[in-house]
């Protein structure tokens, strides 16, 4: 079954509206043809990361080294550090793929996002501080509390406790951690407040959510994030990677995770279709020219891919006449879960898409302008779909899967109508598969386990059971 389009309702729009709309198919549409260039030069772009000169995508060894066994046991924290929310859990592993968790969510102040380091480690020990001081029951004896912290941003990593960061993605921009180590800075941070907590794993969501998904199913071999931002982790083993060749002594045969960093893919801007609105968001962004793929699929950027074009319809005069856009110049007024209302709204009419507009952006719109504004959305939430299915298809032919489970999570993924159903169609088209049922292709995407929760207190273990066993 195609995934539903309100295409059929556009008897009442006049001509030079449909004449946009179609414009806009055109400029927002990627062919099963494209697709399949994007993923040809995709899997090119997943071996030169690995390779010792490097590419565009990172390929970042992690040094989880194992998936678990599902007989874990113990008490971990887990901190999640994302693009919007604060997260602490603290994750007890029952021993049977099987845990308990207690959370608490902070918000993540937005001008912190541009604020400067200490704030920001000061503010995550003391809601880590907090939490431990409101939910932990202390052991007598218990030296520090594990922590695996789930950092979710590129970092280059020499140990599975350490990471580099290299830089800033999802709009973040803080001055004197770009280039360090950001496990000392948190322990510094938790050593003023008097709390005893190690660092014992630094990870990426998308390694979190590839094991934890895989401690409750263990045909995952891939995590995937949707997110404000947008990543992919699965296992290589170590002869593949030829960049730490000389760094480690372990058997080639030996399995590494890789942090993809996909979002960076064609930084290089020679295969995605990128169209003038994404230029711009590039140019206007806090890093320009990084995170080419990101910034066409992730959570973070498709409202303001919306409002590029709707400002741009309205400066050519096709909507919003005679209307004070003034409230839709703000950058990234728009966030994804507005376009996910725009596309369901279920009146005929699109009554709520008119009362979302009126009462958020004082825009007064007209029945015809509100299908073109849905059938806008739904063009973006497309685009980012079929995309974004080009990386998952890119690591299964690099790897010469034919056949598993992704866990993927993230808000674009859960909550963005029918992103699952037309990624599952794209797959199908890169690969041909012929089969009817999204749920019998060979790669299917499946709703994960709490990859930055669960997944990061089940790395910490590993981590942990590692070093008891002498293990590097
Ligand atoms: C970050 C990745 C992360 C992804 C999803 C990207 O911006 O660079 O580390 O996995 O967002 O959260
Ligand atoms: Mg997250």
């Amino acid at each position: 079954k195609k995934p539903p389009s309100r295409k059929g309702s556009m008897v009442d729009v006049p001509r030079d509206l449909l004449e946009q709309i179609a414009q806009l198919e055109k400029l927002l549409t990627v062919e099963t043809t494209k697709l399949c260039e994007i993923v040809d030069h995709f899997v090119k772009e997943l071996e030169k990361g690995l390779s010792k000169e490097g590419g565009n995508i990172p390929m970042i060894p992690t040094w989880v080294m194992n998936m678990p066994e599902g007989n874990e046991t113990g008490k971990y924290l887990a901190l999640d550090m994302g693009g919007t929310n604060l997260r602490v859990v603290e994750v007890e592993l029952l021993g049977n793929r099987n845990f308990d968790v207690i959370q608490s969510k902070y918000r993540m102040p937005p001008e912190m996002k541009t604020g400067s380091s200490e704030q920001l480690w000061d503010y995550i020990a003391d809601c880590l501080k907090s939490f431990v001081e409101e939910n932990h029951e202390s052991v007598e004896g218990e030296d520090s509390l594990h922590l695996g912290f789930t950092f979710s941003y590129p970092c280059s990593q020499s140990a599975i406790n350490k990471g580099i960061l290299q830089r800033w993605t999802k709009g973040f921009d803080i001055d004197n951690v770009e280039g360090h180590d950001v496990q000392p800075m948190l322990e510094a941070a938790l050593q003023r407040k008097n709390v005893s907590i190690k660092v014992t794993a630094l990870i990426n969501d998308t390694t979190g959510t590839m094991v934890a998904s895989n401690y409750t199913d263990p045909k995952t071999q891939m995590g995937l994030i949707f997110g404000t931002g947008c990543n992919a982790a699965y296992f290589e083993t170590i002869g593949n990677i030829p960049k730490l060749e000389g760094l480690v002594d372990l058997p080639p045969d030996t399995p590494m995770a890789i942090n993809c960093e996909w979002g960076a893919f064609d930084n290089e801007h020679v295969v995605l279709p990128r169209t003038a609105y994404d230029v711009q968001i590039d140019n206007e962004s806090p890093r320009p020219n990084q995170q080419s793929f990101e910034k066409m699929i992730a959570g973070l950027y498709l409202g303001e891919i919306q409002r590029l074009i709707m400002l741009d319809l309205h400066a050519q005069g096709f909507i919003f006449e005679r209307q004070d856009v003034e409230k839709l110049k703000v950058p990234y007024s728009i966030d994804a879960s507005l376009l996910s209302q725009i596309e369901e709204d279920p009146f005929e009419n699109l009554s709520e898409v008119e009362e979302i507009f009126l009462r958020r952006f004082l825009i007064t719109t007209t029945g015809p302008e509100r299908k073109l504004l849905r059938r806008l959305a739904e063009l973006i939430g497309t685009r980012a779909a079929r995309l974004s299915a080009c990386g998952v298809a890119a690591i299964c032919k690099k790897k010469g899967i034919t056949a598993c489970h992704a866990g993927a999570d993230g808000s674009v993924f859960n909550k963005y109508p029918n992103f699952q159903e037309r990624g599952a169609q794209a797959l199908k088209e890169i690969f041909g598969w012929t089969e009817a049922n999204p749920k019998d292709y060979p790669v299917k995407l499946l709703p994960a386990e709490d990859g930055s929760g669960v997944g990061a207190a089940l790395i910490a273990a590993l981590t942990l059971k590692r070093l008891n066993e002498g293990l590097p």
